[in-house]
């Protein structure tokens, strides 16, 4: 094997201020945050990542930033919906009977997670945490030249239907209880906000604090060009291994060096399950696969991301053309992608948006990083205490990225993160 790449001498780890040799696991979006924030405080940092910077799940997301967000995944009688989940195949929540038994105890964690306690204790953590989100987000976005791809234009959920739209009131009032700003609008109400969606909709929900990434690619792009530009390293290799070396430190094993370091952060989204054993990991991760399609920019488009309540799918006006973002899927990071409920909701699309072209650009399949109780897992690991947790994100990976890396600059350095982690814990 090469011989370690990192310095031989190093300060000491953990003094406070010391400069350290940090290898970061992951170029996603919490990766790279997690690289910008710690490169800040004046650390020496690697990440490392087969794939070119940002193309994992970071790439191909709806974009939004919802910092007022509160609501976990499993809200209480998600029970009742997990049979419908299992025979319907053209679903919001699909999976895949091969896949059952690998997703079972996943589940079992979910439908547990949705009880009412839990869910006041989870989203008591999710505001604590999404309410921070903005001010690293501004930090990076402003640190890497992108500040014109962070759009303030709110999060928007459109409904024709009023059983749909009634649903939402657990979530309403979970999110009154919490103080995340949301406001419910009218059809006339709605026809200001997006004068061209169809006239059908009849009812609104709007979280006007959040904002929208116009291309989440090309910010990753451009955070990774600033690491790099500030003296970072990105090594396109497979970490494989995490090692305990005699002198206490850190060694990465890649496919192609050893890496040491005094911290690593772990931050490689669905794919860090392998590792997580090793570490002491308690949570469950596994992936709740999406879909996306590019679809040509319409002449009379949206002023922002808006969710089709009624059929779950969201229409994102992206830089590059409109995002028809869908799905979650449970088959697993090994399967091939199926298409068919994303192409098949093309229609549905068009008559929520006249005008909207269906001459389709890419499609593309993303595995969020996801735990059963909707929180992320940020932290030491309980068995290698100077291995960082930065995964776990689910569907609020991009709002989190930032703030995250943040906290795990914090965390590394010994100062208050100003915020209690110990809902994100990783022996939780
Ligand atoms: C359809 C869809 C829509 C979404 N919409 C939103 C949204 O609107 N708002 C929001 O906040 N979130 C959204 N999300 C969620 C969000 O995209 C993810 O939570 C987030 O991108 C996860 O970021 P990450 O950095 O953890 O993972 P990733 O971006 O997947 O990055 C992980 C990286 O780790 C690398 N890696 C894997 N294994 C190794 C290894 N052994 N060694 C080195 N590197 C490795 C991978 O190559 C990858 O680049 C959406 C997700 C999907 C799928």
């Amino acid at each position: 094997m090469p011989p370690a790449n990192s310095p031989t001498s190093s300060s000491v780890p953990g003094d406070g201020g010391a400069t350290m040799d940090i290898v970061v696991i992951g170029a996603g979006v919490q990766g790279l945050s997690a690289a910008l924030f710690l490169q800040n405080d004046g650390h020496r940092v690697v990440v490392v990542d087969p794939r070119e910077p940002g193309t994992g799940t970071s790439f191909g997301n709806a974009g939004a930033v919802v910092t007022t967000s509160c609501a976990p995944l499993a809200m209480p009688g998600i029970l009742r919906q997990v049979p419908k989940m299992l025979l319907d195949p053209q679903g919001p929540l699909i999976v895949r009977w091969s896949y059952l038994p690998r997703a079972l105890p996943w589940l079992f964690d979910l439908v547990r997670a949705s009880r009412p306690r839990q869910v006041e204790r989870i989203s008591i953590a999710l505001a604590a945490l999404n309410s921070r989100a903005e001010k690293p987000w501004r930090e990076l976005s402003r640190l890497c030249g992108a500040e014109d791809l962070l759009r303030p234009v709110g999060w928007l959920k459109v409904y024709e239907k009023a059983e749909n739209f009634e649903a939402t009131r657990a979530e309403r009032d979970l999110m009154t209880r919490r103080g995340c700003r949301f406001e419910v609008l009218s059809a006339d109400e709605l026809r200001q906000l997006e004068p061209n969606l169809a006239p059908h909709f009849r009812w609104g929900l709007f979280q006007p604090d959040a904002h929208f990434l116009l291309d989440p690619h090309v910010m990753t792009s451009r955070f990774a060009q600033t690491f790099l530009q500030r003296g970072g390293e990105i090594r396109r290799e497979t970490a494989g291994t995490i090692e305990t070396t005699a002198e206490g430190r850190h060694r990465v094993v890649t496919d192609q060096a050893r890496l040491d370091a005094d911290r690593v952060v772990l931050a490689a989204g669905a794919w860090s399950r392998p590792f997580l054993k090793q570490l002491g990991v308690r949570p469950r991760l596994d992936t709740e696969r999406g879909y996306h399609l590019m679809l040509p920019q319409p002449e009379r488009g949206l002023n922002r991301p808006t969710v089709n309540g009624d059929s779950g799918f969201a229409l994102c006006p992206m830089l590059k053309g409109m995002r028809l973002v869908s799905g979650v899927e449970f088959a697993g990071l090994a399967a091939a992608p199926d298409y068919r409920r994303i192409r098949g909701l093309l229609p549905l699309a068009q008559r929520m948006l006249p005008g909207l072209s269906g001459d389709e650009q890419s499609a593309w399949l993303g595995f969020r990083p996801s735990i059963p109780d909707s929180l992320p897992v940020i932290g030491p690991a309980p068995r290698l205490p100077g291995v960082y947790c930065a995964f776990g994100h689910g569907h609020l990976g991009m709002t989190e990225g930032p703030v995250t890396g943040r906290l795990i600059a914090d965390l590394v350095a010994g100062r208050d993160p100003g915020l209690d982690i110990a809902a994100f814990s990783p022996g939780r």
